[in-house]
């Protein structure tokens, strides 16, 4: 038994059979065989070796698509192609024979020359990892070591990984994959942010979680403590299981002690609109049962994310409708794409941008990209015919760019009105407030804008300069940190002056520790993910006195530093009930 500390970053907990994504690669030094007469012998383990992984691709893609994903599937449905072909196979064996490489190192110096083949291409360079594995399994049955990847997939699947990118996470089906471990990314990582959404349990940052775990074996993940324990002794799952049971059972009470109750201070003095963050339509039946009045954010990138050709007006529309229908009459706020930085699109090689995150990202590479951007606003205003639509311009960093965003909606309104196609024509058009020079220019931007929704994970990496998927510098990535609750506050105060709804919708939102904090801000609204979180901040909020909030706001605003602003954040949270 192994028991790994990381970052929790999405709550609850699991107990599976953990199924790793290998990402390390075996390095073969030069090797020759000695005498030609071993030549032949060595294509022959070659080609049992070659012959056995394309099996074990196979059977594993079987599996994944009974169990996991299609799409998964087809990746190694793909890998054993390439390990078939005769040309491949060819330039293996000649290597052997002209060059006297031994097996091992005919396919580690055939591979390198493939990647060098695939990284002089953008859209090759790409698919380098699938190289990489794909060498990685061929030498591990020459070297007779055990595949570990095979074993996991019977029970509960726990995703073992270095890294995972986004659109990784987007095409797993999370209704296998019940908890996710891995080595990198920081707690306000996409990824993180995405796991959170699913629900599913998460622990990120476990340093080398990866080479711990074979393949195959029980593993618990907490994603409450952040713990991790590989191969738990029979008393730990007992433990464990009784935990997960009464987990279940607490929340389930929760729930239903919530539902149908107000979330109002306990004053009635404030209250809150409690609505949720999904990425596809699939995450709203959950969030609706948990009680969400609507949807604060919807992140329509994965719809790119998981592609690899670009979405046109038909398949943006059929997703909003999806959730248009399920919704019902409640509210939905459509983020328009923001992708890039680490979020690239499905269709795209890596980016060759030197800082990303300050590059062209979000709106301003819709704005760049109007066959992009297009097709989505027509079809966020055809969804508005049918349902409470509002569009959400995200990463806006002033009153010009939001303009410019406007005049491209209005633009497509007129392409809409002489088509005779219906939406719309107030539909709302809200404002993130995700970087610091939008905070700072709020007054200016609540002047043209229906309401502001607060994207503090945007915010807190700029006004902090902490990359918020960097786990060397998550200890400096601060929620409560005065300089960014000074800038929540100016959007607030703006919004207020202006009459219109200010909400938050990062991850700080469905942090109870910030409930108080958040309520004594003035916030209207709360877009909370993962939607376990709605009935407990709902709670929360229900034992809180809106004058006791404020006058604690007052305080942390004034706090000298995130250190102190924490203890104060901690001390209030004492005379508060315990949230499960
Ligand atoms: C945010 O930045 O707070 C936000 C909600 O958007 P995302 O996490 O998708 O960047
Ligand atoms: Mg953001």
């Amino acid at each position: 038994m192994d028991i790994q500390k990381g970052k929790p970053v999405s709550t609850g907990m699991v107990i599976g059979k953990a199924f790793l994504l290998e990402s390390e690669s075996i390095r073969i030094p030069a090797n020759y065989i000695t005498d030609e007469s071993y030549a032949q012998r060595e294509i022959e383990r070659l080609r049992t070796a070659m012959d056995e992984v394309v099996e074990e691709l196979h059977s594993f893609a079987g599996k994944l698509r009974e169990k996991t994903s299609a799409k998964i599937a087809e990746i190694f449905v793909a890998h054993a192609g390439m390990l078939e072909d005769d040309s491949f196979r060819k330039e293996l064996y000649e290597g052997i024979e002209k060059e006297k490489y031994t097996a091992e190192f005919a396919v580690t110096s055939a591979m390198r020359r493939w990647r060098e083949i695939f990284n002089e291409n953008d859209f090759l360079s790409s698919r380098v990892p699938d190289l990489n594995d794909l060498e990685r399994r061929v030498l591990r049955r020459l070297l007779g070591h055990e595949s570990e990847d095979l074993a996991g997939l019977q029970d509960e699947v726990v995703l073992v990984a270095g890294d995972l990118t986004p659109s990784q996470i987007a095409s797993i089906d999370t209704g296998e994959i019940k908890a996710l471990a891995t080595d990198g990314n920081g707690p306000a990582s996409h990824t993180a942010v995405i796991a959170s959404a699913y629900g599913i349990p998460a622990v990120v940052g476990l340093g080398d979680i990866t080479s711990k775990v074979a393949g195959g074996e029980s593993i618990v993940v907490d994603g409450t403590r952040g713990e991790v324990i590989i191969d738990p002794d029979p008393e730990t799952c007992v433990r464990y299981s009784n935990r997960h049971r009464e987990l279940e059972e607490s929340e389930r009470t929760l729930v239903e002690e919530m539902r149908e109750l107000p979330s109002e201070t306990q004053d009635g003095r404030q209250v809150l609109s409690l609505v949720a963050n999904i990425e596809s339509p699939n995450g709203l039946a959950k969030a609706l049962q948990y009680g969400a009045e609507g949807v604060g954010l919807y992140r329509t990138e994965m719809l790119f994310l998981d592609s690899d050709r670009m979405p046109t007006t038909e398949d943006h529309f059929h997703a909003y409708m999806r959730a248009v229908k399920q919704l019902d009459g409640r509210p939905v706020v459509m983020r328009t794409l923001d992708i890039r930085a680490d979020k690239l699109i499905g269709t795209e090689p890596e980016l060759k941008e030197q800082k990303p995150f300050l590059g062209l990202r979000s709106l301003r590479y819709c704005l760049k990209t109007l066959d992009v951007f297009k097709p989505q606003l027509r079809a966020i205003l055809r969804a508005s015919a049918f349902g409470e639509v509002s569009v959400m311009f995200p990463l806006v960093s002033g009153v010009e760019e939001l303009e410019e965003a406007g005049d491209v909606l209005d633009g497509v309104k007129s392409e809409m009105d002489e088509a005779g196609e219906d939406y719309d024509p107030n539909l709302p058009v809200g404002v993130m407030i995700e970087l610091p020079s939008a905070a700072i220019g709020a007054d200016a931007l609540a002047e043209h804008c229906d309401f502001f929704s607060i994207g503090t994970n945007d915010l807190i990496q700029y006004t902090l300069a902490v990359d918020r998927a960097n786990e060397d510098v998550a200890g400096l990535y601060s929620p409560e940190h005065p300089a960014v609750l000074r800038l929540i506050k100016m959007a607030v105060e703006a919004a207020e002056k202006a009459g219109i709804p200010v909400g938050l919708c990062g991850v700080m939102a469905s942090t109870p520790l910030y409930t108080p904090l958040l309520v004594g801000l003035g916030l209207d609204s709360l877009s909370l993910a993962p939607p376990q979180s709605l009935p407990r901040i709902k709670k929360m909020i229900r034992s809180i006195k809106f004058s006791d909030a404020q006058q604690l706001a007052a305080r942390v605003l004034e706090a000298r530093g995130p250190g102190r602003a924490r203890e104060l954040l901690m001390e209030a949270s004492e005379s508060l009930p315990e949230v499960p």
